[in-house]
């Protein structure tokens, strides 16, 4: 966490810009008033697995398939639906280390779980890479991200309990089912979380298989209860 004193010198320096249109930012964030309110925000979602409604359908009940099947998580949250700009943001993000919109992107999630009246869970983990992976890219843009928000809420963030012990193919292309396939065993814990309520953080989360995964095997190893936090659910 920075000092008040340089947050303002670096305000002063360099001071908030819109990332979408380069016009001043507002409100210490590096998005215009305009352009924050054009986003998709997630605001009208199953408060289970944060999957859209139509906002005329939002009353706060689980949607069907987590009724049917409630998923191994308590609750889920996520800042955006994954539609423009967030597809290109996001990729900025993961594979070009813009770390500006990692930064953006954390405070959007963090001003969202404020919003969405998130319950505050004891530490945030976020999705682990497998060391392959993160050879590969040099950094994991789910623990960026999370800097970002533990920093804001002042919670803990625990990168060190749980890997992934799979090196599995990417989840593109891949229907719902091949991804639960893929998946399947992909994380291990090396020691139990010292927590009995955790948030796992991704960045997108799509059909689920991966934090489904991942909470499965947080609850087997004692955890009581996981959250799912997100910058962006595809509709
Ligand atoms: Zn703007
Ligand atoms: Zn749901």
């Amino acid at each position: 966490m920075t000092q008040p004193w340089l947050d303002g010198l670096l305000q002063r320096l360099y001071p908030p810009t819109c990332f979408l249109c380069g016009a001043p930012g507002h409100a210490g964030l590096d998005l215009c008033p305009g352009c924050r309110a054009d986003l998709p925000h997630n605001r009208h979602a199953c408060p289970r697995c944060a999957i859209p409604v139509p906002e005329d359908q939002g009353t706060g009940a689980p949607c069907g398939p987590c009724q049917r099947h409630p998923p191994p998580f308590a609750a889920s949250h996520a800042a955006f639906r994954y539609e423009d700009p967030l597809p290109a943001l996001v990729a900025g993000m993961k594979f070009r280390a813009r770390f500006n919109l990692t930064r953006l992107l954390g405070q959007c999630l963090t001003l969202a779980l404020l919003e969405q009246g998130a319950e505050r869970p004891e530490l945030i983990l976020p999705v682990p890479l497998h060391r392959r992976r993160l050879r590969e890219r040099g950094y994991n843009q789910a623990l960026e991200v999370a800097r970002e928000v533990s920093a804001a809420l002042a919670i803990p963030i625990d990168g060190a309990t749980c890997i992934r012990a799979l090196h599995t193919s990417a989840q593109v292309g891949l229907d719902d089912r091949e991804r639960r396939r893929n998946v399947r065993g992909a994380f291990a814990v090396l020691r139990p979380p010292a927590a009995h309520h955790v948030a796992i953080l991704d960045d997108v989360v799509t059909t689920g298989s991966t934090v489904t995964e991942l909470t499965r095997t947080l609850r087997a190893a004692g955890v009581e209860r996981v959250d799912v936090w997100a910058v962006a659910r595809t509709p």
